[in-house]
């Protein structure tokens, strides 16, 4: 697969490099993040380091990700929660803090690259257990919108609308809401969802979990569309009616 590999410092871009090429893939290296968006639409996935000479790494990846939806994962050595949890609201897949293990950043290449792969059946509204048994694409019908109060999740078209106007969430925001909204009686572990969304339980998926539901509750408006259940994981919500026991924004 073609990577983009945004990286300035020579050193770490040529061990980068040399470590995608062993993996196969081709790589083109940029180091600066106006190539990045020169080069980005032609990217199979995106290396992207945050500390770049001619803009902000965190604005780069916002831009990025208004023109391309590959998988993406930070590359970097700022290593703060709070750097963390904008890379990951901003839309970065994983997030990889630096010095890293090669070896580790390769796995998590893969996996996130396994987990976007509309063909790998990860990404996209969940497949395995579709609200409507038999109706998800394959020449059945589409599968009904879910509805609850005002929000309506339409499964097969991928779109949101409250109170009838469309409500843009990202890829993974879509995945998390799609997930609950396709089985809605029922309450989903945190295990689960990182397992079946992110195809994996590791740190950095996990609380990127927590800053996609915070992302759907305000993107949406709605903070009680998805329901925390405390210490186990979240269910869908009525937006109108906060259930009992509902967690914390
Ligand atoms: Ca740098």
């Amino acid at each position: 697969m073609h990577a983009l590999l945004v990286e300035d410092d020579d050193r770490m871009a040529r061990a980068l490099g040399t470590a995608l090429a062993q993996r196969g893939h081709t790589v083109r290296r940029v180091g600066r993040a106006l190539d990045a968006l020169r080069h980005v639409h032609e990217a199979g996935f995106v290396l992207l380091d945050l500390g770049l000479p001619d803009l902000d790494g965190l604005e780069l990846l916002r831009r990025l990700r208004t023109v391309c939806d590959a998988p993406l994962i930070v590359v970097t050595a700022r290593c703060e929660e709070r750097d963390i949890v904008q890379g990951l609201r901003a839309g970065a897949d994983d997030y990889v803090v630096k010095p890293f293990r090669m070896a580790e950043l390769m796995a998590r290449i893969d996996t996130v690259r396994r987990r976007t792969d509309p063909r790998s059946g990860r990404a996209g509204a969940p497949p395995a257990h579709p609200a409507h048994p038999g109706g998800t694409g394959g020449g059945g019908g589409r599968p009904a919108p879910v509805r609850t109060g005002d929000v309506e999740v339409d499964l097969a078209g991928r779109t949101v609308t409250v109170a009838g106007v469309e409500v843009r969430l990202t890829r993974r925001e879509f995945d998390v809401l799609a997930f609950l909204a396709a089985r809605p009686d029922e309450v989903h572990s945190r295990e689960v969802i990182l397992d079946r969304i992110w195809g994996d339980v590791f740190l950095a998926a996990s609380r990127s979990l927590d800053v996609h539901v915070a992302g759907i509750r305000a993107k949406t408006g709605r903070s009680h569309l998805v329901r925390t259940v405390r210490g186990f994981g979240y269910q869908l919500g009525s937006p109108a009616a906060p259930a009992e026991g509902d967690g914390a924004r």
